[in-house]
């Protein structure tokens, strides 16, 4: 029944957007950023449940603005995130059903995300374990040091900009998580905990529409991807 369940994270602070709103609830066009995420989770058919993970005092308005007035129908909870990422993503893995198998990770923050991708991740996750969307890196990556002196030019061909969705076996990515806390390790995806296991993660292509909603600049590209989507639909 609840075998694959989303965690969408909306818990962040959005200090870059240089705006009192959280960005998840900024307008992208007609709608919310996170009513876009939302709706392509709700519509994919492997998905069985959706947890929301909001700002303790934003939950009120992610039910008002969101999840109430777009007829989501796969919520089964909103639960508040915490001071990091990956505390946020703890909160969800905390209220999971036990019937749930597989954990899509996904930024609400990312409400580009197109079903095709949602799917190719799931499918290899459920073969393999683990599965993360990405795309290569088109420019050069350069490590550079405090003093903005070049160090070195890492190899372009080896390089991947890593977005969500991220996919995990439900016990795996519990395993991962318990160890980093242990540990304190903080990451700043849910691959870089499941990777000190030693566990193989299997990259699949995502798309370099899937943004991350970050600064004012994004909520205009945003908007023309979303337009030019809707002309080629016709
Ligand atoms: O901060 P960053 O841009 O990496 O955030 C990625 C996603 O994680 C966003 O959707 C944001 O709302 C979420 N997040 C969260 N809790 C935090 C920090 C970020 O849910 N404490």
């Amino acid at each position: 029944m609840f075998k694959t369940i989303a965690i969408i994270l909306a818990a962040g602070q959005g200090k870059r957007m240089g705006s009192k709103v959280n960005k998840q609830y900024l307008n992208l066009k007609d709608r919310p950023v996170l009513a876009y995420t939302l709706e392509a989770f709700d519509n994919h058919s492997q998905i069985h449940g959706i947890v929301v993970v909001a700002k303790e005092d934003e939950i009120d308005v992610c039910y008002r603005e969101v999840i109430i007035p777009f007829k989501f129908k796969k919520v089964i909870k909103v639960v508040a995130g915490g001071k990091e990422r990956q505390d946020s993503v703890y909160e969800g893995l905390k209220v999971l059903p036990d019937e749930c198998e597989l954990v899509v990770v996904h930024d609400g923050a990312r409400p580009l995300i197109a079903p095709n991708i949602i799917s190719d991740v799931i499918n290899v996750a459920n073969d393999m374990g683990a599965s993360i969307t990405a795309v290569p890196v088109k420019d050069t990556i350069k490590r550079v040091n405090d003093k903005k002196i070049v160090k070195d030019t890492i190899p372009r061909s080896e390089l991947w900009a890593v977005q969500t969705p991220q996919v995990f076996k439900k016990n795996i990515i519990l395993k991962a998580y318990e160890i980093a806390f242990q540990k304190g390790f903080y990451g700043t995806d849910d691959s870089s905990l499941v990777e000190m296991l030693g566990q193989d993660i299997k990259v699949v292509l995502g798309s370099y529409e899937n943004i991350k909603i970050t600064t004012p600049e994004d909520l205009e590209i945003g908007c023309s991807i979303l337009t030019n989507r809707q002309k080629s639909k016709g």
